[in-house]
């Protein structure tokens, strides 16, 4: 592997500039906080871990086992971890 080939530090000057922070900044973007618990809109059984894009396309409010199916990640446009307030 060469690593100056690498997409990465030279195609990204932001992210090498920010390092650190930019970062934390991914981790703040995971993360949501709800005033109040929500059922799973998939299982409707279990209450909701997550708010997120699912793999046909609208979001949802998923449980842990339904984001794990139908979840497609966390991130920016993906998906967040619900926090209860
Ligand atoms: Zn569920």
């Amino acid at each position: 592997m060469v690593w100056w080939e690498e997409e990465g530090e030279e195609m990204n000057p932001v992210k090498r500039i920010l390092g650190d922070r930019w970062s934390m900044n991914e981790e703040d973007l995971v993360e949501t906080t709800v005033s109040k618990k929500r059922k799973c809109n998939i299982c409707n059984v279990n209450d909701a871990e997550y708010d997120g894009k699912t793999v046909r396309g609208p979001w949802a409010y998923m449980c842990e086992g339904c984001f794990d199916e139908y979840g497609i990640g966390l991130g920016t446009g993906k998906g967040q971890k619900l926090k209860l307030r």
